[in-house]
């Protein structure tokens, strides 16, 4: 059996989504149009290849939980958090599997997946991280065709009594909180790398590298 969160109106929305027989209008009529083309209720399509449409910094990007967009991936919220500061990372290719991937993507994406941890670690301050990917359905992949790593933060004693006994897990924040939470230290971080004489992004390769090596 499967952990259920105790509260989590986001839920509703994902469990009308899989609605396998209810027509698309019906269901954003349901949602008073709010949520009217939110990526997890498409029939088909992709949130992630929706998500890394958008322009950043928009209000469609929020809506989205969108923090980060670069030319070659991305870092999300996920809507359906295991725990407050649960990150999404991907590429912004629609690639089911790491072999798809082209090598600089793949050094990109694990660039990204640092970054993503030091954005939970600066913001919520875990004790420790579970990050993964799931690949394929069977796997527990809920977006099979597009891969993507979990970062989850952890803390000592957070399998707490909720969910040893009932299965359940408590998430304490909303998904605004959080975004606005991870984009600051977001913020944070990228000030700080900004204002690093030695440019330390991934795409200029050995210009981080120390004198001599
Ligand atoms: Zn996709």
């Amino acid at each position: 059996m499967g952990n259920e969160n105790l509260w989590a109106p986001w839920r509703m929305q994902y469990i009308r989504g899989i609605e396998p027989d209810r027509p698309m209008a019906a269901q954003q009529q349901a949602q008073g149009g709010e949520q009217a083309g939110d990526p997890m209720q498409a029939e088909t399509g992709c949130f992630l290849c929706e998500a890394a449409a958008v322009a950043p910094g928009s209000d469609e990007a929020r809506r989205r939980l969108l923090l980060l967009r670069d030319t070659r991936g991305m870092i999300l919220l996920n809507r359906f958090p295991y725990t407050s500061g649960h990150l999404l990372v991907a590429p912004a290719s629609h690639v089911a599997d790491l072999p798809d991937m082209a090598p600089p993507a793949r050094a990109h994406l694990m660039e990204l997946m640092t970054l993503a941890e030091q954005v939970v670690g600066l913001a919520y301050a875990p004790q420790g991280f579970n990050i993964g990917l799931n690949l394929g359905r069977c796997a527990g992949a809920g977006l099979p065709g597009h891969l993507h790593v979990h970062v989850v933060p952890r803390w000592n004693g957070d399998t707490n009594f909720m969910a040893a006994l009932g299965q359940i897990r408590v998430v304490p924040q909303s998904l605004d909180e959080s975004w606005k939470q991870l984009n600051q230290a977001l913020q944070a971080i990228e000030a700080d790398h900004d204002s690093t004489p030695a440019d330390q992004s991934p795409d200029k390769g050995d210009a981080s590298l120390p004198p001599g090596s």
